[in-house]
């Protein structure tokens, strides 16, 4: 029989792409999602759990039931500008719900924990290429409960040799290639596929937050990961602790960034259309520059980006954007 990962926001963007490179590769993922941002009809992999991590016993019953090998933890609220409007709300969910699961982990005998956390957590390093040794100074509420929970991943790894995984990423995009799912979010708050809508006409234009930023053409630069090459380092990073690998950070980024303008100019030659848009102020929360490398994830893991290009990014996520939608 499959091994079982409960894999917490299953049902979303990237823990559904998980979910698939999961099935793949012979595991059987359980997703464990409440539906608040994510999708039902995304669940295409495996059984669905539904339950709130604000509500330990629906945890205590999931893992239960599926008696998983590991967990997998995605489901977070995770958007910089409504962390900095809500941050009590942004604390109390992912503290709170990233402290019942730990529990609920360790109380059901669950050893392997592998946990999504974020480049957020570094905050604005002035142009650095960020890796796993660069101080974390966040900026956003969003990045300080990431970085909370890693330190409690960390501190529960210590007292009850929860084994664990922590990845930082931050820009994620593009999507299952095959079309099975794809980014959908309700608001949509992200990049490409608010320009994916300006380009299609679903939105009258995309606003480019901010054109006075220390950087090359004024606008925000950002690391650019497809989101399959994502879901396989997951894998790897779960396949490693299965295999009894220390509790390791990894940053998974390409080195490279992009600055809006520049992903808006990809769009133009993937597209073939333009992208019409309006020049606003800067969004509360963004850092000016955000790229890590990714050496330990390749040297460690064997991780292989390979479809981490922005024309492929922006290609996957085009098709997706055409196709039917869940809600749809
Ligand atoms: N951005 C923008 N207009 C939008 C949405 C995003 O100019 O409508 C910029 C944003 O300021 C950031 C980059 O695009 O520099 C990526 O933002 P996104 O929300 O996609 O991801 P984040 O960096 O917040 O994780």
């Amino acid at each position: 029989m499959a091994q079982r990962v409960l894999v917490t926001g299953g049902a979303g963007y990237i823990g559904s792409h998980a979910c698939k490179v999961l099935k793949r590769a012979g595991f059987e993922p359980v997703t464990f999602d409440n539906l608040s941002t994510g999708w039902e009809q995304a669940v295409k992999f495996g059984p669905l759990a539904r339950g709130d991590l604000m509500d330990r016993a629906s945890i205590d019953a999931a893992l239960e039931t599926w008696k998983p090998v590991a967990v997998m933890h995605f489901a977070a609220l995770s958007l910089v500008g409504e962390s900095m409007r809500d941050p009590g709300t942004y604390w109390r969910v992912n503290v709170t719900g990233a402290l019942n699961l730990l529990e609920a982990t360790v109380a059901a005998g669950v050893k392997n924990f592998v946990f999504s956390s974020t480049c957020a957590t570094y905050g604005d390093q002035d142009g650095v290429v960020l890796d796993e040794d660069t101080p974390q100074r966040p900026i956003n509420a969003y990045g300080a409960s990431k970085r909370a929970i890693e330190e409690m991943v960390a501190n529960f790894g210590a007292a009850f040799g929860l084994n664990h995984t922590i990845f930082r990423y931050f820009n994620v995009a593009g999507a299952d290639p095959e079309g099975e799912v794809g980014e959908q979010h309700d608001p949509e708050t992200h990049l490409i596929p608010l320009m994916l809508d300006a380009v299609a006409g679903r939105r009258p234009a995309l606003t480019v937050f901010g054109t006075d930023y220390p950087t090359r053409d004024g606008t925000c630069i950002r690391d650019y990961v497809h989101v399959m090459d994502l879901a396989q380092a997951h894998v790897l990073g779960l396949n490693r602790l299965l295999d009894g690998g220390p509790n390791r950070v990894f940053c998974l980024g390409t080195g490279r960034g992009f600055s809006v303008r520049e992903v808006i100019e990809q769009s133009r030659a993937v597209t073939n259309r333009e992208v019409p848009i309006l020049f606003g102020d800067r969004r509360s929360g963004d850092a000016a520059a955000l790229v890590c490398g990714s050496e330990r994830a390749v040297r460690e893991l064997g991780w292989e980006p390979e479809l981490s290009t922005l024309p492929h990014m922006i290609a996957d996520a085009w098709r997706w954007h055409r196709a039917p939608k869940f809600h749809e």
